[in-house]
Formats: C-alpha cells, structure tokens, sequence
C-alpha cells in the first residue's frame, strides 16, 4: 500500500475519513509534504502570514483495521527518504531567537548523496526524522501544530529509521497521520524549523491490546523516551519525568524510590521542541541499565 500525499490533513480528528486502510503487520509508504507544504521552494519565496494556513500537512489519516479504543499502536518505522533539498526559515517574531531576528530569509539546502550540504565549509550527514506522527484526539480535533496526549507535532529527534513510537487509540481505527520530515534538527529546533523536506516514510504498525504504557512513547536500539507536552516548559519536563516513573513502576516492577533514583542516575531530562504552540520534553531511559530488571526491555510484547 502506498498513499500519496494529496491526502493530508490539517487536524487531527475522529471527524476525518480515513484514506486509506491498512491491516496490523502490513508495511506500508506514505509521501509526506514539508511543513509548508510545498509552499516555499526557492530563496525568493519568503515565509509570511499567508503560509499560517497550510503549515504542518499529515498524511492520512490511515485506518488500522482492528484498533480499538484503548488500545495503542507501535508504529515501526522501517525507513524515511528525504527529497533532494530541505527548507529552513528564520523569521522576526518566530522561535526562540525571534525577538533578535530582524530580516526573514529562507535557505535552501541541498541534500546529495545523503549529506546536507548547509553551506559551503559545513556538509554533514542527514539523520531524518519525522516531527508530526499522532492519533485522533480524545475530544475536538486540534491543529497537527499541536502536539498533545496524541502525540503529532512532538518534534522528538528519536523518531528516525528503527524506531518504534507509540501511541493512544481513542478512536476505532486510531487514525493515524504523520507529517513534517526534518533531514536534521537539534533538541529545541530553536530557529522554528529542522531542515524541513518532502520525503517518503516506510511504516508497520502492531495493535497493542490490554496494555496499559504512559503514551506517547519512542523506543529506540538503545532508548526508551516518554514524551509530553505544555505550554511551560517546566510542566512539560515534570510530566514526561512522571511518565517515566510510572513506565518504571509499571513496566519494570521498581518501587517508586528506587524508579525516582534509577533516573536520576541512569536517565536523561531532554528538550524535544520550544517552538510549538506546546513545548515538548522528553525522559530517555538506557535500555542497557533496564536489562537487570528485564532481559529484553522493549515494548514491544
Ligand atoms: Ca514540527
Ligand atoms: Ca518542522
């Protein structure tokens, strides 16, 4: 199966028609427009408030034929290919250095034989990741912008080729939908963008059922992240550090002291993004100190 990226949405929401539907186990692609949607192709093409309306397209939403409401979804992901360039902006009022920005200019950056090429001295290799993969939420649709309990615009630099992300099901079907490629981004993307492409993501996604985990999840090779959202940074960071705990306790049978030491002393507080409507932040746990307590500490059952 492989869908195209006419089909992509701005929410996400229970009120949108599935384009596609896809069975657990079977692979799938999807094309993913950039976050301007395609809108800013050259240097000349400057970011302004007309952009406002058609930023952060998510391909789907995809039905996943036997997801029920509190299940979750492992989304695999096998693969993302990047087009041949990335888009970056910076903009007077936008990201954390917003306010010192004085001029609006858009880069170019060409992508060749999977290095990106930022300028003339700096050339470095991509390590694409994908900033927009959630469900439908709970309640009213919201913006694909805003990253929440349903994951979407999370913006975790995990997200990348042999991870697994892992999110609620409120809905039948889940809904899934995922957009917003970045070829490189930096914990913060303080600019306002990643290096923003067009691209094709390669995905599986298992049902989990009778499983109970602090959603959103991205497991890695190596990692374990609970990931959460706010508008305070400070919320943000408390909350993901809680999921964590309750991860700990839960899935790991730690008592709670010993859960709150282990990660004070094995795992890492991290900024995913400060430049969303919510910012989000994210707890890794090292698997590699996980295995006394499980000999294979994945997700994954
Ligand atoms: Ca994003
Ligand atoms: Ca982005």
């Amino acid at each position: 199966m492989h869908i195209t990226s006419e089909n992509h949405v701005y929410a996400m929401s229970s009120e949108h028609k599935p384009v596609a539907s896809i069975k657990p186990g079977e692979r799938f692609t999807a094309d993913l427009l950039d976050c301007f949607s395609g809108t800013i192709k050259c240097e000349r093409d400057l970011y302004g408030p007309d952009h406002w309306k058609t930023v952060n397209p998510a391909t789907g939403p995809v039905f996943i034929e036997g997801a029920e409401k509190g299940d979750i979804l492992a989304v695999k992901v096998h693969d993302i290919r990047v087009a041949d360039y990335g888009i970056m902006i910076v903009h007077p009022g936008s990201g954390e250095v917003g306010d010192s920005i004085r001029k609006t200019e858009t880069r170019v950056i060409p992508i060749v034989d999977g290095q990106m090429v930022f300028s003339d001295k700096v050339r470095v290799p991509v390590n694409p990741m994908i900033g927009v993969i959630g469900t439908a939420p709970k309640g009213a649709s919201i913006p694909t912008g805003k990253p929440g309990e349903h994951g979407s615009n999370m913006d975790c630099k995990l997200i990348t080729a042999g991870s697994t992300v892992y999110l609620p099901v409120y809905h039948e079907g889940g809904l899934l939908a995922m957009g917003d490629i970045h070829a490189l981004m930096g914990d913060g993307e303080v600019c306002v963008t990643g290096v923003e492409c067009n691209g094709t993501v390669e995905l599986e996604v298992s049902v989990l059922k009778g499983v109970t985990l602090p959603t959103p999840i991205v497991e890695t090779d190596d990692l374990i992240a609970t990931v959460a959202a706010h508008a305070d940074l400070d919320i943000a960071a408390h909350n993901a550090t809680k999921k964590m705990l309750t991860l700990l306790e839960k899935r790991f049978g730690m008592k709670r002291n010993e859960a709150a030491m282990w990660m004070s002393a094995f795992a890492d507080l991290r900024i995913c993004q400060v430049v969303n409507p919510l910012k989000t932040c994210r707890m890794e746990a090292p698997k590699s100190a996980l295995t006394p307590y499980d000999a294979n500490p994945s997700l994954c059952f």
